[in-house]
Parts: structure tokens; sequence; C-alpha cells
């Protein structure tokens, strides 16, 4: 059985509604049995949301109820386009319900002028609790045993609200008392991605982008075969599309190789979101619902045993080097602390370090805190700061026992001034610096070179 998580561009109207229901019927022909579905809110239902929650913070409190009764009028537009009639009056009185509840709650808010971060679940709770009643009403009428399960009985979190964290043991042992029995009776059970609740009742959402988490948990908890992320781009890409105008699909890469893209600014879904996947061994597969014939992406615990050499590049711009040097660090022990100190005190995190016999060179992206870290180094160092900087990555689990592709890499780059070099003990990256305008120039020759 697969667990399959439906993005908002992939519940955002009727007809991407219609194409999740093939898609679920499909996975339900091969398999026997399930799918498991978890969804987003309609596109754009949970900035819209929050934005209701700002306004009615702020005391706009008619601005608020006029954007309330616009979502209110979609979702309804939904369940008619989509549920069968008899099944509609239910449907409409759950959507009516919610925005009334919604309603209240901006009223509330006009005059306490104070939205706390469990009032804000509550409100941004409502986009995956609304749409995956829809789907599963949808399901119905079209000959799916779809069952709608409450996400706030099935995910038990911690309190810490807008970002909570599920717990695993108490998740798994719901998930086993909900969704596991409409499975094995047959059932195609809809959750609402992002959603929980606290184990005394509170609701709570997992953060933005949540949806991806909540399918990795409901995954790992029902034991599933596969996780299926559907988007709306094929999978994962060899390289940004805004430089290289025709990336590659990657067909299969590893979890390390995902973190290791995510965190140097590739659009991949977040490793962190389907750790609870990786935990439990199961492969997580990203796929577009507007054309399901696609194979995707894969990704799984082991490295590619087809993998070429290497798997996909990222990039990330506006990063500004901190050259430090002083002669001082030269044989001292301590010297790093010191400048990694003032790092921290200004709570400015640094992405790449290079060092050498008398310097350090950092890069940040964020440069809020740069003229006071700037100042606090220069007591005991002297300071260059160099903006309009990018780091190129080169990312590939070969890197680790093919010495050759690292040097191929730099090679190909000769023409290019290269700021730092960097590869870390995972060997599975190859990071350079190099000056922003200089980025696509260098994107095109590597991709050339590895992915041509
Ligand atoms: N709807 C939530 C958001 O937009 C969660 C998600 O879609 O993953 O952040
Ligand atoms: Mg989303």
């Amino acid at each position: 059985m697969v667990v399959q998580k439906f993005g908002g561009t992939s519940v955002a109207d009727p007809d991407a509604v219609r194409r999740l229901i093939e898609i679920a019927r499909a996975a339900r022909a091969r398999d026997g049995q399930g799918p498991v579905l978890v969804v987003s809110a309609l596109s754009g239902v949970t900035d819209a949301l929050l934005a209701i929650a700002a306004e009615a913070g702020a005391s706009h409190t008619d601005a608020a109820l006029a954007q309330t009764a616009r979502l209110r009028e979609r979702h309804r537009a939904m369940a008619r386009a989509l549920a069968a009639d008899g099944a509609l009056p239910p449907l409409c009185a759950h959507i009516d319900a919610h925005f009334d509840e919604l309603d209240a709650v901006v009223r509330a808010l006009g005059v306490l002028r104070e939205v706390s971060p469990r009032t804000l679940d509550v409100m941004a709770a409502m986009g995956e609790l609304l749409s995956s009643r829809i789907v599963a009403a949808a399901l119905v009428h079209a000959g799916l045993p779809g069952e709608w399960v409450d996400a706030r009985r099935a995910l038990v979190t911690n309190d810490d609200h807008t970002r909570a964290a599920p717990l695993m043991r108490e998740t798994t042992a719901a998930l086993r008392a909900t969704v596991t029995p409409l499975v094995e009776a047959g059932g195609v059970p809809v959750l609402g991605g992002f959603v929980g609740a606290t184990a005394d009742g509170h609701t709570t959402t997992l953060g933005r982008g949540g949806s991806d988490y909540s399918g990795a948990v409901v995954g790992a908890g029902v034991g599933a075969h596969e996780i299926q992320i559907w988007t709306d781009v094929d999978g994962m890409l060899s390289a940004d599309p805004r430089i290289i105008p025709r990336p590659r699909l990657v067909p299969r890469l590893s979890y390390a190789e995902a973190a290791e893209l995510a965190y140097f600014g590739a659009k991949v879904l977040h490793p962190s979101t389907i750790h609870p996947a990786v935990e439990c061994n199961i492969p997580v597969r990203i796929l577009n619902s507007r054309r399901p014939e696609g194979a995707g992406t894969l990704i799984t615990a082991e490295p590619n045993p087809d993998g070429d050499e290497l798997t996909a590049m990222a990039a990330k711009r506006d990063l500004t080097v901190v050259d430090i040097t002083s002669s001082r660090m030269l044989m001292a022990y301590g010297f790093l602390r010191r400048v990694f100190e003032v790092f921290e005190r200004f709570r400015t995190s640094v992405d790449v370090v290079t060092t050498s016999e008398v310097s350090v060179s950092v890069t940040v992206d964020d440069r809020r805190q740069l003229e006071s870290i700037v100042e606090a180094l220069s007591e005991f160092a002297a300071v260059a700061v160099e903006g309009d900087m990018a780091l190129l990555c080169a990312v590939g689990d070969r890197l680790r026992a093919e010495p050759e592709i690292a040097a191929r890499v730099v090679r190909v780059l000769e023409e290019v001034p290269l700021r730092m070099i960097s590869q870390a003990a995972s060997r599975r990256n190859i990071t350079v610096i190099l000056r922003q305008a200089d980025l696509p120039h260098a994107m095109h020759r590597l991709h050339e070179e590895f992915f041509t």
C-alpha cells in the first residue's frame, strides 16, 4: 500500500482533484488496496488564512470577514463541483461550520487584538481539514471508498504551536487505530496534512509546507511500502531551470544527497520532512500530478547503484564572504573559537568555511548583523567583506570513491575565479564560492560536462 501526498496545486480546483482521483484509482488497482491520501489545503488557502489572522489581529475585522467570505465560497464551489448531490448538504454544513467558527474567531480577535500561536493553529488548520473532507467526498462520488479521517485524531504532536513535532510513538498508535482499520476494510482514508493535535486535544500545525512531513509520518506509521509526493514538477532536476533551460530529471538519489542539495538551496523537498521515512527505510517518490505517467524522482536510503558521476547541482545566491585574517592564528589554539563565537553572539549562521594558515573565510546569507560582526571581529583580526557572491554545489555519492570527479569539477571551472572551494567530510559534495555574475556560466559549464 502506498501513501500519496498531494500538494496545494494538486488539489487547487475541481480538475486537479479529478486528476488526483485517477491517480489514486490507478494505485488501488495496482496494489489491491489503499491508497492512503494526505492532502494540502487548496492552493493559496493557508496564505489566505494567515493573512486573515493578521488582519483580524489588527482589528481590520471587515476586511478579514470579506476574505473569509471569499474562501467560504471557494470551498463551497469545490464541493458543488465534486460531491454527489446527496452528499452535498452534509459537506456544505461542515464547510459552513468551519467558516462560522472562523468568523467568530475573527470577531474575537478584533477585540483581543492579539493572535496567539494556539489561535493561529486553529485558523491555519482549517485549510487542510476542509480540503480533505472535499477530496473524500469527491472520491466517493467517483466510485472509490473515500473515508475522511480527522488528522487531529491521527497525528499526536507536542504543543510547540505553529511548528509542532509529531510524537512518533503516540502517532503510530493513533494511526493504527484510525487509518489502518479503514485500509483493512477496503477503504481509501483521506487526511489533511500539516495538521495534528496535542495529546489533550489542542489543534496544532507542523509549520509551513508541513504536509510533506505529514505524508512521511503517515507512511511510516501505517508501514507503507512507498510514500509518493505528488506535486507540480516532474521531480528533482539536475540544475536550476532558471539558469539551465533544459535540466535533466534526476531519476533516483539517496537521502544523503537530497539532504545536501536541499541544504545548498535546491528546490527538493526538504529532507527533514521525510525523516520518518528515512528511519523506516521507506522509499519516497516525487511525482507530477499533471503528468502522472512520468517516472518521477525516487529517494532511497541507499545510493543509486546506477548513479551518474554527479547527481545534481544546487546554487545559492546573495551570499557574502567574510575573510578573517590574523597572524595570531599561526599555531595558536582558540582562534577559531573566538571567530565563531562572534557569529554565535550575533545569531548569524555560516554556510561554508575554509581556512588557511592565517585566515578563515566564511559565507553568510543573512547580512542583518554584518556590521556588528565585522566590528567585533576587527578587535582581533583584519576583516574583509565581499558581497554579491554565490555558492555552486555539485552533489553525488560517487564523489566519495572517485576522486577524479572532484578534480574534473574544478578543471571544468578553470576560467572562473573561484573564491573558496570546499569538500566536507561527507565527501558527497564539492562546493565552490564564486562571484554571482559568474554563476550562470559556471553552471552551464558543469552541466555540459556532467549532464549532457
Ligand atoms: N498548507 C500548508 C502550507 O501551505 C502545508 C502544506 O501545504 O504543506 O504551508
Ligand atoms: Mg504547499
